[in-house]
């Protein structure tokens, strides 16, 4: 083989320095280049050709459209390292090259590249003994939390929620995670070791100790904040300085809502569409920054009444100002993405429309602030985080143009008057400029050449152009630069000492106008913390007026927070389905959750009547109080809650691997396991994907669990008939119906709560609608008809009652008659 190119040499020897993983667009002219692997790899995510010369498989892609073949390779989970020529291109030499930046997923500044209404984690785990630590860090924002726990259920949850685009695990551990992080990067296991990583963390923050930071005795918490640090600086060799010191997540503050349920309860996420989430109905915020914060709100909701009240009381004051809220509403919808804006310019990037949205933002400031200064009188914090900075925003307004560039070296940045030295460049380019204008018109008269011009182009620059027809008029003094088909073209000396001072004029003012922005970047950045700190504040501000307005326009109340454990609900309605039906009206319904007598519900009815809404529409309820908004309600009394629990649905969760009933006991073990007496615990046909008797008796032990050793709020629809017997046994259980009515062989749903137990289960008429054929339903028909003859009260409606062809045998679930079942609970 022959031996590789001196610039083959280059690109080898570089491609060695990196990890195996990450993909090298190296620079070649106007092209960014891959060779070998990676362009195999890179080639179909980019849906590029991939190509070969000499037998080496290589792609490439322009470098000025590169970014959107990033986006694509960051996307598949990719890493890219960008290497950049760094000096000239001279004949005969090697143009030098060096790795300018590697770009991950979750450590993207790039604002088009990012979704502005969710924030981007990088997020580091580590295993110490028995607790699991976890750092987050959004580089975009500076936002940095950690969090440990000593479950690694927990860690799965808060990782749900947190939902990284990148996650980095110790690489002498990776048996530890990889099960459940199959996509996580292994990072050097050095970076995580306890020492080290402290060490790092308190020279990064010139602390002595973290303790500051809430990480007293939090070892595998400092692991992973290190190992994020050093992952950001050494490996991706990110500035960080505007990182926010680490913030812990307590959990025992939150509301805590398990992965499962917060998938079931389509909080942010659903199987119908992005809009049908309560994300969806309720983000009503106009910045950026309230988009994240609501959305953080609706993860981590709170127990502290303090907190939930003072949010409500702010609400109430906003709703009572229907004008201030509308004005401060407008001015909120000019304000920009301050807080990702102000952290890309500390860290020395960010363009002049950077610095622009930052002036339109300030400037939005002082008239909120009086406009809110009456109503955010329990968020008066709010108010003094509020900084107008006059004079930055002032020198912004004056010192930048209407319309200006992206690129900070092209000009036009700077506006007149702002700097007596770029406006004398100025207005000698434009004085040369106009001294040639004028040099046309002089010079077709004294050449009586009547279609002479003056032109420029960037090869030549300036130049006098002569149609053929009158080159016998051209004077002496003109020297000619180029033929062209029907024309000539000159120079004269005069055009070309002008010419070099326009050109020169304006280099320099583009390079003055170049300073002048980096100045004016400088100075920003001495207002960093008050600018953080307005960011977070116009946050919380934003998320206050959007749930007021909200509360406004969807007709919400305000509930009462308690500390006991009632939930008691007057005509209750389902804050997503509500806003979502179109033809029909949302049937309101109440709840009343008592500790003493009614804290279990049992509620039984067919399928499609409206259970799983109701119960739903509970969680969402009690969810939405707990982050302090109004709710669906025409009143309500809620005792706050540490726990929400949803298990709805007893949908295929194949995808894991798992059986459909495995996956279920799992997330009921899950419940029985962590749910205490303040939780809320919503079960919707729980032991269906099991055999009937099972099935049953799981159910069974489950409720009575729930009432009698954790005796908390629990919501338990259900197709077990039987279970309805539980409310003679123990005290505190009730049933609860959905209202049908027959109507010739018609079933109608009225979608109302009613008091008792169901009568019948309707499944043959269910089915019918759902379009099971005539013989089927007459035979079903017949052999119900069979069942309830030979039982004393009806029994297992639960598998006849599926609307779904069922894929078990008939057999299986049609239990004999006087079976030993009839009595099974009878005690
Ligand atoms: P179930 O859990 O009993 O099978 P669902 O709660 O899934 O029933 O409800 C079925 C459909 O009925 C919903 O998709 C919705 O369109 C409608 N529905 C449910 N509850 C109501 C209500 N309170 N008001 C109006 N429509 C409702």
């Amino acid at each position: 083989m022959s031996a590789p190119t001196p610039m083959m040499a280059q690109y080898l020897a570089m491609r060695k320095s990196l990890p195996a993983d990450i993909i090298l667009f190296y620079r070649l002219g106007d092209f960014y280049e891959m060779f070998f692997e990676d362009a195999k790899t890179a080639a179909p995510i980019m849906n590029v050709a991939l190509t070969k010369r000499g037998g080496t498989p290589m792609c490439g892609v322009p470098y000025h459209a590169a970014q959107n073949y990033i986006a694509r390779l960051l996307k598949g989970g990719k890493r890219v390292a960008i290497a950049e020529q760094t000096s000239q291109a001279v004949p005969g030499k090697l143009v030098e090259r060096e790795i300018a930046r590697i770009l991950t997923a979750g450590s993207i500044d790039d604002l088009t590249l990012l979704d502005d209404q969710r924030p981007n984690y990088l997020v580091a785990l580590s295993k110490i003994g028995k607790n699991h630590g976890l750092a987050a860090i959004d580089h975009t924002t500076g936002e940095f939390i950690i969090a440990e726990f000593t479950e690694s259920a927990q860690l799965l949850d808060e990782l749900a929620r947190i939902s990284p685009s990148e996650l980095l695990i110790p690489d002498h551990q990776i048996s530890d995670f990889s099960a459940d992080h199959p996509t996580a990067l292994p990072y050097d296991g050095y970076t995580f070791q306890p020492e080290h990583a402290h060490e790092l963390v308190k020279k990064h923050y010139n602390v002595h100790s973290l303790d500051g930071f809430g990480c007293a005795g939090l070892i595998a918490a400092a692991s992973a904040a290190g190992a994020a640090l050093h992952y950001l600086i050494h490996q991706l060799r990110r500035p960080c300085e505007h990182l926010n010191p680490p913030r812990l997540l307590e959990n025992d503050k939150h509301v805590l809502i398990d992965q499962a349920s917060q998938r079931n309860l389509d909080l942010i996420e659903s199987r119908s569409g992005k809009s049908h989430t309560l994300l969806a109905v309720m983000d009503r915020t106009a910045t950026p920054m309230g988009g994240r914060l609501l959305r953080s709100w609706l993860l981590h909701p709170l127990r502290d009444l303090e907190t939930l009240t003072a949010r409500q009381n702010t609400i109430a004051a906003l709703l009572a100002e229907p004008f201030l809220l509308s004005k401060a509403r407008e001015s909120l919808k000019n304000i920009r993405d301050i807080e990702r804006t102000t952290s890309r310019l500390s860290q020395n990037s960010g363009n002049p429309r950077d610095l622009q949205s930052l002036s339109v933002s300030l400037q939005q400031i002082p008239a909120l602030k009086e406009d809110l200064a009456s109503v955010l009188t329990d968020h008066s914090r709010l108010l003094t985080s509020l900084h107008a900075l006059p004079d930055l925003a002032h020198i912004l307004e004056i010192a930048l143009t209407d319309e200006l560039p992206a690129n900070i070296k092209d000009g036009n940045i700077i506006r007149d008057g702002h700097s007596p030295e770029l406006d004398e460049l100025r207005s000698a380019a434009r004085g040369g400029k106009d001294w040639i204008a004028r040099l046309q018109e002089d010079e077709r008269k004294r050449t009586g050449i009547d279609s002479l011009k003056i032109k420029f182009n960037n090869v030549f620059g300036y130049f006098i152009e002569v149609t053929t027809a009158q080159l016998s008029k051209v004077p002496d003094d003109y020297t000619r630069k180029q033929t062209m088909a029907n024309a000539e073209r000159y120079i004269t000396p005069a055009l070309k000492e002008m010419e070099n001072k326009v050109l020169g004029a304006e280099e320099r003012s583009k390079q003055l106008e170049y300073e002048l922005f980096l100045e004016l970047r400088q100075h920003v950045i001495t207002h960093l913390a008050q600018l953080k700190e307005t960011a977070a504040s116009i946050a919380e501000i934003d998320t206050l007026c959007a749930l007021a307005e909200t509360a406004q326009l969807n007709r919400h109340s305000r509930p009462k927070l308690t500390e006991g454990t009632e939930l008691i609900i007057e005509n209750g309605r389902h804050p997503v389905l509500e806003q979502t039906l179109t033809e029909t009206k949302f049937v309101p319904n109440d709840t009343e959750l008592l500790p003493e007598s009614s804290r279990l519900q049992i509620l039984t009815g067919p399928n499609m009547a409206g259970k799983s809404t109701y119960i739903r529409q509970l969680a969402l309820i009690t969810l939405m109080a707990q982050i302090g908004a109004y709710v669906p309600a025409d009143s309500a009394t809620i005792g706050l809650t540490d726990r929400i629990f949803c298990r709805v649905g007893a949908s295929d969760d194949l995808s894991r691997g798992q059986s459909t009933f495995m996956v279920e006991m799992s997330e009921t073990s899950l419940i029985l396991n962590h749910a205490t007496e303040k939780s809320l615990v919503i079960l919707d046909e729980i032991g269906r994907g099991t055999a009937t008797f099972d099935g049953l008796s799981i159910a069974w032990a489950v409720a009575e669990h729930l009432h009698d050793t954790i005796k908390c709020r629990t919501l338990f629809a259900t197709h077990y008939h039987e279970l309805t017997d539980l409310a003679n046994t123990r005290a505190a259980v009730v049933n609860c119906n959905v209202a049908v009515r027959e109507w010739n062989e018609e079933i109608i749903f009225l979608h109302k709560i009613l008091p008792g137990p169901a009568d019948k289960s309707y499944g043959i008429q269910v089915a019918r609608l759902a379009g099971l054929p005539k013989p089927v339903l007459a035979r079903a028909k017949s052999i119900l008809s069979h069942l309830e003859m030979n039982s004393a009260k009806p029994t297992a409606k639960s598998q006849l009652s599926d609307p779904k062809p069922k894929t078990t045998k008939l057999e299986d679930s049609m239990p004999a008659a006087n079976s030993p079942q009839m009595n099974l609970f009878d005690f």
